[in-house]
């Protein structure tokens, strides 16, 4: 039984829950809830502990702050999370801020998908975590009404899931052979450049292990020669591909990259939304969707299939999320060339089980909605 405070959203503002909600592993609440035929949304924070601090090549971490939500519908609950890492420009103060100004009671109809997710995306600009978190929920209570899982409503062969990459961020020798005895059951790992020793890592990386790697720059890179270099370089070193090379502005630089790298050049922080995909063509081979930046499910589903008409690479990726958010977008997985899945891996204290990774492939289970089941206790 999972027993956690959570303030309610109501139209009227936030108000702390009269008393805590207590909810089975199959998301019901056990305490009768009467019959509203309207969607309650609460939520509450929760800073997610990183397994180790996360070096990029512009910050570094060893915390996340996060929001978890409920949609609550005649005693149903969907599960949804916001993950803020702070590049993005949410924080908790702002997805509460968000949440509190939704009124989701106006909706007596949880199907009405277009019309729910309209509304929030108008409320106000950019909260794509925010907006994501409620997606989410609402993903997870629709399935649940329906009884299947999204990857089952959509189609999806769950036989077709990628492996998913693991990621060994910058640190140093040291930790970088220890992360790489942990990633040992993961079948791609990501490594993460964007500093002078980039080659030592690899090189670090590829005395210990056989598998492929790819590499994220995280806009770590800023000459075009040295980069296409390094893309020659890490193509003998078993890459398959590079993620962000350039800052995101270097549009130019980037699509004379493209033209000639060996390597498949993924788009990521240079994206957010599907109509920023369409200028990609030509610039990116392909783009890395986070559910934190499409504002959930709904629009990265439509991503998907614009990418594929663009003949674009797609690549399913996450911040680092509990295994709420990470699940909810391992049921694209089946459709995508390659899955970055592993933030629910990279800290400490989740509180949900969901998709797992065996032999390194992602593994989706017959749960129905995102496919999450609440950790006891957590
Ligand atoms: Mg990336």
């Amino acid at each position: 039984m999972n027993r956690r405070k959570f303030l309610v959203g109501t139209g009227l503002g936030l108000i702390a829950a009269s008393a805590p909600i207590s909810i089975s592993a199959k998301g019901k609440a056990t305490k009768k809830v009467a019959k509203t035929g309207k969607l309650n949304l609460s939520f509450a924070p929760y800073e997610l502990q990183l397994r180790h601090a996360f070096n990029l090549a512009r910050y570094s971490r060893t915390t996340t702050p996060d929001v978890q939500v409920q949609l609550e519908y005649d005693g149903i609950i969907g599960y949804g999370e916001a993950s803020m890492p702070p590049y993005l420009g949410e924080s908790v103060e702002s997805v509460t801020k968000f949440l509190s100004s939704l009124d989701l009671s106006q909706f007596n109809d949880p199907f009405k998908v277009e019309d729910i997710l309209n509304y929030v995306d108008n409320v106000a600009p950019n909260n794509r975590a925010a907006k994501a978190s409620v997606d989410i929920a609402l993903h997870d209570l629709l399935g649940k009404i329906m009884g299947q899982p999204w990857y089952k409503i959509w189609g999806y062969n769950p036989d077709k899931t990628p492996v998913t990459s693991f990621t060994i961020g910058i640190d140093t020798e040291e930790v970088v052979r220890q992360k790489v005895k942990e990633a040992s059951p993961y079948k791609l790992l990501k490594v993460k450049m964007g500093l002078d020793n980039d080659q030592e890592t690899v090189e670090v990386i590829k005395s210990m292990t056989d598998v492929p790697i790819c590499v994220d720059c995280n806009q770590g890179w800023t000459n075009k020669e040295h980069a296409l270099e390094m893309c020659y370089w890490l193509k003998e070193r078993g890459c398959i591909f590079v993620e962000q090379p350039f800052d995101k502005t270097m549009i130019d630089e980037t699509a004379w990259l493209r033209e000639r790298s060996p390597l498949p050049i993924i788009a990521d922080e240079a994206f957010q939304r599907l109509p920023d995909i369409v200028k990609f063509k030509g610039v990116y081979d392909g783009i890395n969707i986070k559910l934190m930046k499409s504002t959930g499910l709904h629009e990265a589903h439509k991503m998907v299939t614009l990418a594929r008409a663009l003949d674009m690479k797609v690549m399913i990726g996450c911040m680092t999320e509990t295994s709420c958010a990470v699940t909810a977008a391992a049921n694209l997985s089946p459709v995508v060339d390659y899955a970055d899945l592993d933030g629910n891996l990279l800290i400490s204290n989740d509180r949900f089980e969901g998709m797992t990774v065996e032999n390194g492939k992602i593994t989706l289970h017959d749960i129905p909605g995102i496919g999450i089941k609440p950790i006891k206790g957590k």
